[in-house]
């Protein structure tokens, strides 16, 4: 006999896991979130988890924004640890970027975020022993951080899962099922769940079940890597994250003596089922000479590791979350487009705010939505740096 549940989630990362959370905090109980592999067994567990909010566009930077004030207190909101380290973020842009920067701070501000301008002297004693010459402009956000992006998951997990959600590890979607015109039920490898609702957040390995419904968005799976570097001698006080344009690189602490850095390498397909999770030599010798190209005592560091996820790019490099149109009762967090970690707490709530009430009421989604393509509306921001198909560092 098929189970039954009032929302099915597909996917236990931490959008899937947040999804589930905030369907719980507003009354949706029989709620069943189904895993194939393990929880954060995608992307999430490979993120670098980043938490800040300079963004070029006003729409992510709210999500990001409503996501801090999770993150800041998450004991509370959610319960458990997310790992949340707000130890700063430094924005630097190249040189010729000064004026969006400012327009990007500006309207960052308006938000209620807390940003500033930074000088050169003010970098180079933010972040102590840099090359600071070639930069043209930098925001600072001393609120910013990083977070663990397991522990993240696992909470949120932990918490839906409190609140009377089933959690389900080790079972996989096969088919989404539609019936006089909407969704159903999903079919997995061990049965069948009839549900009016589904929320489809799949992270890399979506398209299977996107196509027997017709939809085909253009996304693609991508490979990302992070290498870590021990400190070098003369290097003992933690430094701030950072996304260095001029570089293409973006780096924080990991622990108490390490930095862990990823340089985008542009965008290109690779299969998910077969990736190496291993880290290139070539990316460990790229990652040295980018990180040292900022912090010049790196160049004798020690190499300490690294590994590769999977994220799914979209055409335009910005997330689809959206009511699907011709699927109705289908709900979909797609194409994470390597930058949805620190948007996840505002994300998932949206969407349970959707199933709930109807619409999103905590952060506008119309700029997300899944008919921009077919529109031809890419999602293009005025003030970019500049530089296109970045995955982890796009601003
Ligand atoms: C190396 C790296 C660094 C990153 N750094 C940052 C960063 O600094 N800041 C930031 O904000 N973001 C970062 N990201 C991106 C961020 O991690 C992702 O955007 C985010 O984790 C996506 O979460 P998700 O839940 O949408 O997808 P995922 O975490 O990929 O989860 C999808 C889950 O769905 C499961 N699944 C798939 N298909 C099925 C099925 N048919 N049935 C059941 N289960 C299924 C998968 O097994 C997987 O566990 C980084 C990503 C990587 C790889």
């Amino acid at each position: 006999m098929a189970q039954t549940a009032d929302v099915v989630i597909i996917g236990g990362g931490v959008n899937g896991t947040s999804t589930a959370f905030h369907l719980a905090s507003l009354g949706v109980r029989r709620a069943h979130l189904i895993e194939r592999r393990h929880l954060a067994a995608g992307a999430t567990g490979k993120s670098g988890a980043l938490v800040r909010m300079h963004y070029t566009n006003e729409p992510e930077s709210r999500l990001a924004w409503e996501s801090l004030k999770v993150f800041r207190n998450f004991k509370n909101v959610v319960g458990g640890d997310c790992g949340f380290e707000p130890i700063g973020f430094l924005q630097l842009v190249p040189a010729g970027f000064e004026a969006a920067l400012q327009r990007n701070i500006e309207r960052q501000r308006r938000i209620g975020i807390d940003t500033r301008a930074v000088t050169r002297d003010e970098i180079r004693a933010l972040l102590p022993g840099c090359r600071a010459e070639d930069i043209g402009g930098a925001a600072w956000e001393p609120g910013s951080g990083y977070a663990d992006p397991n522990a993240t998951a696992y909470a949120f997990a932990e918490a839906a899962r409190q609140l009377g959600v089933t959690i389900e590890t080790g079972r996989e979607a096969t088919r989404i099922v539609t019936e006089r015109g909407r969704v159903a039920a999903v079919e997995t490898d061990k049965g069948r769940i009839d549900a009016p609702a589904v929320v489809l957040a799949p992270g890399a390995w979506g398209q299977g079940l996107l196509d027997p419904l017709g939809l085909d968005f253009g996304l693609m799976p991508h490979r990302v890597q992070i290498c870590i570097f021990r400190w070098p001698p003369g290097v003992s006080r933690r430094h701030p994250v950072v996304i260095d344009a001029v570089h293409q690189s973006w780096f924080r602490p990991e622990g108490t003596h390490s930095t862990l850095i990823g340089v985008e390498l542009g965008v290109g397909h690779t299969d998910p089922e077969k990736f190496d999770e291993g880290v290139d030599p070539d990316y460990v010798a790229l990652c040295r000479e980018q990180l040292s190209a900022r912090l010049p005592a790196f160049r004798d560091a020690g190499m300490r590791g690294g590994w590769a996820g999977m994220i799914m790019m979209s055409p335009d490099g910005r997330p689809v979350i959206d009511q699907i149109p011709s699927v109705p009762g289908l709900y979909a967090m797609l194409g994470d487009s390597g930058t949805s970690f620190k948007t996840s707490p505002a994300i998932g709530r949206c969407l349970a705010e959707w199933i709930v009430h109807g619409k999103p009421r905590t952060v506008d989604l119309t700029a997300f939505r899944s008919t921009r393509f077919a529109e031809g509306k890419p999602w293009v921001d005025p003030d970019s740096y500049g530089r296109e198909r970045l995955t982890i560092s796009r601003p």
